[in-house]
């Protein structure tokens, strides 16, 4: 029997206690037992214990001192003085400034594209910066093009989330009628094409909605972003400043990405160099993976609040499953008027089958195979927990119970082994 240990920090102000949950099945409980602390932006209770649980990497900073007890084995656990915490506020009070001058002139706030490598805290300055918002009592929307990730929906997505309260410690932000749309891979590398349509999608209905939302228009957006940033990821990155129209970049921990930004954007972008936090964790592929498929677990199960998913048959001929994007041909051998690119982005038809067996099957709001599938958000998400070949049919595992609505699913390259 292993006892559980109990660890008590004294943070000074302007310092973060950092610490990781690795092994297995582990538990690390926390509580602040005098002063103030936040995570991410988040203010903690004091008193109140919140959980983390294996892979999380968690730091509780504190602008004016505060103690703080562990309960659990971790894995590293450190109280850190150099914390980029101050810029980062600094940053935020930027962007209130804007918000502010938007709101008396009835204009749009600022647009924030957040960009840097992998694992530099983009995802997680994000958060700090929509918390910081919500606290000060604005309606930010929250963007997120990383598809490797996927923090809105599932991973293979691109989304958008009106964000009314701060983040939940253990949750992250509530995921109500969040828009989701379509990528069906982990990088924007798997079809270019696909992905620079979405996000002209997603940022065209963002603007409607933001011409009918006079606060959210007026408190801005944050835009995360995939860590692929060479070549035609730089790319892939232009497009969507250009499509969402952005005013300031904020660089994380990338000199020649800020310097071609600087270069390449029109000068009413404001593009702004920024240090990672040293506490930032470097993740494997391998944790990357297992963060995909915890991230998918919850979306079906629940975090904390459990969920319960719903299990049924449909008949392969119940079915309209597609795919996103044909083999590509030469320029030559297409119609005419049509660009080889063009397949890329066209419906094709999946047969029911053994291949779909552990697949994510998107389901889409629009009912018939045409142009408009790639343009309607999602529904939600049935992952494909067995194929019956004999009598025809697949076993989903879905958060609404039967039937499946008659709409177009759309078939992800995700996969999820449900051993719940
Ligand atoms: P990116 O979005 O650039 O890939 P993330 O924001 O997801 O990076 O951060 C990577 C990991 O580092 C996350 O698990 C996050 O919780 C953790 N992390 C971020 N900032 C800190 C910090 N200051 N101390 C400890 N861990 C951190």
């Amino acid at each position: 029997m292993t006892e559980v240990q109990l660890q008590e920090f004294k943070l000074d102000p302007d310092s973060e206690l950092r610490f990781e949950v690795e092994s297995k099945n582990e538990k690390v409980v926390l509580e602040v037992k005098s002063g103030y602390a936040e995570l991410f932006g988040t203010e903690l209770v004091k008193g109140k214990p919140y959980e983390f649980h294996t892979g999380a990497k968690v730091a509780v900073f504190t602008w004016h001192g505060c103690t703080i007890e562990l309960r659990g084995k971790t894995e590293v656990s450190y109280v850190a003085k150099e914390t980029p915490m101050i810029v980062y506020l600094n940053v935020h009070a930027a962007l209130e400034q804007q918000r502010v001058a938007a709101e008396q002139e009835n204009t749009r706030g600022p647009v924030t594209m957040i960009v840097g490598p992998a694992d530099v805290g983009k995802s997680t300055l994000s958060r700090i910066l929509l918390n910081y918002a919500v606290r000060m009592g604005r309606r930010p929307i929250y963007v997120d093009l990383d598809v490797g990730q996927g923090q809105i929906s599932v991973p293979g997505t691109i989304g958008a989330l009106l964000v009314e309260r701060p983040a939940s410690i253990e949750e992250g932000f509530s995921q109500q009628a969040p828009l989701v749309y379509h990528f069906g891979h982990t990088s924007p590398s798997d079809n270019i094409e696909l992905y620079n349509t979405i996000v002209s999608r997603l940022a065209e209905v963002i603007t409607e909605k933001c011409e009918t939302n006079k606060k959210a228009a007026s408190s801005g957006v944050i835009i995360n972003t995939c860590g692929w940033i060479k070549n035609a990821g730089y790319k892939v990155l232009t497009h969507a400043a250009q499509a969402f129209e952005v005013d300031v970049i904020l660089v994380l921990d990338n000199e020649r990405l800020y310097n071609e930004l600087k270069r390449d954007m029109p000068k009413f972008v404001k593009v702004v160099y920024l240090p990672k936090s040293g506490g930032v964790v470097e993740r494997s592929g391998t944790q990357r993976a297992e963060a995909r498929d915890a991230r998918i677990r919850e979306y079906f199960y629940g975090k904390r609040t459990p969920y319960y998913p719903h299990s049924f048959d449909v008949k392969f001929s119940d079915l309209k499953i597609y795919k996103v994007g044909a083999p590509s041909l030469p320029d030559s051998c297409m119609p005419l008027g049509m660009r080889a690119e063009d397949a890329l982005t066209r419906l094709v038809a999946v047969w029911g089958g053994r291949a779909l067996q552990h697949r994510l099957l998107a389901v889409s709001f629009a009912a018939e195979p045409d142009d408009h599938v790639l343009h309607s958000n999602l529904a939600g998400f049935v992952c494909v927990t067995a194929v019956d070949m004999e009598r025809q049919t697949l076993t989903v595992l879905s958060p609404q119970p039967r039937p499946l609505p008659n709409t177009i699913l759309l078939l992800s390259e995700l996969q999820y082994m449900d051993n719940h």
